[in-house]
């Protein structure tokens, strides 16, 4: 199985190879076959695309955002059109089922050039009213911004940063993360074909290096990262120091609650989809499942028997729930934290290891998993695992779940389960978390705000609040008088 690019880079509207850089090879995860081999980037690599970002990023701003919106438009109907094959990709790039990357991966990506293809053209600035005088305010873009990727959802990461930043009249280098370098250098060709000026969307391979070395790059105006809380902390040092503007979408550990009242088969089917969609490897998802004590048992029971219905396989048989981790690396980590919830004294309730699959002997599968007895301070139970692992906790009031909660580091996502519409939202306002759900789980329309509280972000993705933070604001004081001066 081979998935080769026609080069490692995309610069300028063109691939471009340079082979200093140190091979790199990309892994199918459910065989551990090499599908592909790039270069990662050299310095030199990374002035180019910064180079041709700053060339084409003025008049690009300078069109009007109908215009620019009509080419991220039609870039979003490609990826609908291509949509089987570039699932297909990711499926290759990630490890991740083709049950999911048909409706879940391309298509996220499309719905965010299409609403920020339309979205940009009503966003604008103010005119205030000063008595006499007036004021506006003009919204402007920022100039070169990089995005940098984690592997989970690739080419919905680079759209999602994209989508925002060119509509607003930037211009973007995109740095994938280095285990899923594909289906970038995939969109950026589509951008091309959708009648993207050269320059505005450069894709550079590399791994941290190459990621610091953008963020640090005098002529780069934003960073905006999707990885982990402590790339994030490094990340934003950096830019801070280089006084970057910056988004940050990092880690988490949500809690998802389910009240006695709720609708059992939905609240199973919630915690399965917020804890193994995407061989649970999704940022948001609800890790720590509280249910109350009167239906535990019962939500346990039925959690169990569904769990244990997931198919684990072939990632491209679209009969397949779940593929592999996307890396060894990934999956030996996750066997690590299964080791240590035993350890810790928690139960391990199902799944718990590496099975060697028919045919994907070598891949890097990881059963779904279920921790019971897991207090509160465990490190399965307070650090971001990344991987199938879900622990359910009980608990007996309103206040309590709250609490414990909250209780963590991060605050990126929640959940809550209940019939009781008034609790509902009583509890969603009190949970530290900037991505909530009541009755469902883990679904992020590009029309809601994304993003996390506490160390899970900085800014948001997705919706107007997106477009905000790729813009900046200029204010013009206009005076229709004369100058009233003591001199
Ligand atoms: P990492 O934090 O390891 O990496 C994220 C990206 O940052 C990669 O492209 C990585 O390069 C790059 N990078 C690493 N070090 C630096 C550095 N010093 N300067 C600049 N860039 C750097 O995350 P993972 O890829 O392992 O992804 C998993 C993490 O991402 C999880 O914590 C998850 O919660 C989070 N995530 C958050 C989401 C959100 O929207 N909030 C969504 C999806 C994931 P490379 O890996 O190629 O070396």
């Amino acid at each position: 199985m081979r998935a080769q690019p026609k080069a490692s880079h995309y610069i300028n509207g063109s691939f471009v190879e340079d082979t200093q850089g140190e091979p790199l090879e990309v892994i199918y995860p459910a065989t551990a076959e090499s599908i592909a081999r790039l270069h990662l980037a050299t310095p030199n690599i990374v002035e180019l695309a910064v180079e041709a970002a700053r060339e084409a990023q003025a008049s690009w701003a300078r069109l009007k955002p109908t215009e620019r919106g009509r080419v991220l438009r039609r870039a979003a109907e490609i990826l609908r059109d291509r949509n089987e094959e570039l699932a297909r990709l990711e499926t290759l790039d990630t490890g991740k089922a083709i049950q999911e990357t048909r409706v879940a991966d391309p298509a996220s990506a499309a719905d965010a050039l299409e609403f920020f293809g339309c979205a940009v053209a009503a966003h604008h600035g103010d005119h205030i009213e000063l008595g006499g005088p007036f004021g506006y305010t003009r919204r402007e873009p920022l100039g070169v911004c990089v995005g940098v990727g984690a592997w989970n959802y690739p080419i919905q990461i680079a759209a999602w940063k994209a989508a925002p930043a060119l509509a607003a009249g930037n211009a973007m280098v995109f740095k994938p993360s280095e285990n899923t370098p594909l289906s970038a250098l995939a969109l950026a060709e589509i951008f091309t074909k959708a009648g993207l000026p050269d320059g505005l969307f450069n894709v550079v391979q590399g791994a941290g290096e190459v990621g610091a070395a953008l963020a640090s790059h005098p002529g780069v105006a934003k960073i905006s990262l999707t990885g982990s809380v402590a790339t994030g902390k490094k990340v934003l040092a950096l830019a801070g120091e280089h006084m970057k503007a910056a988004t940050m979408e990092l880690g988490g550990k949500s809690p998802l609650i389910v009240f006695d009242d709720a609708d059992v088969e939905n609240a199973v089917g919630g915690a399965m989809l917020g804890n193994f969609y995407s061989s649970g490897q999704i940022c948001s998802n609800g890790t720590r499942v509280f249910v109350q004590k009167e239906i535990y048992d019962r939500f346990l029971g039925r959690l169990t028997e569904r769990t244990r219905a997931i198919r684990l396989g072939d990632p491209l048989d679209p009969e397949t729930h779940l593929g592999p981790l996307v890396s060894a690396a990934q999956r030996d980590r996750v066997l690590s934290y299964i080791e240590t919830g035993k350890a810790e004294g928690a139960r391990l309730h199902l799944g718990g290891s590496a099975p060697r699959l028919q045919g994907f002997e070598n891949g890097f599968f990881v059963e779904p998993t279920i921790f019971t007895d897991v207090q509160d301070h465990m490190r399965i139970a307070r650090e971001e695992i990344f991987g199938p692992v879900m622990c359910v906790f009980s608990f007996e009031t309103e206040e309590e779940a709250i609490k414990r909660a909250n209780d963590t580091e991060f605050g990126l996502a929640a959940g809550v389960f209940t019939r009781d519409l008034a609790r509902a939202h009583r509890v969603i306002a009190q949970l530290e978390a900037g991505t909530c759900w009541i009755n469902s789980y883990n679904l992020t329309p590009v029309e809601l705000p994304f993003g996390g509280m506490k160390s899970s972000g900085i800014g948001r993705e997705n919706a107007l609040a997106a477009l905000d933070h790729y813009s900046q604001i200029k204010s013009v004081y206009v005076e229709t008088g004369d100058v009233s001066s003591p001199y």
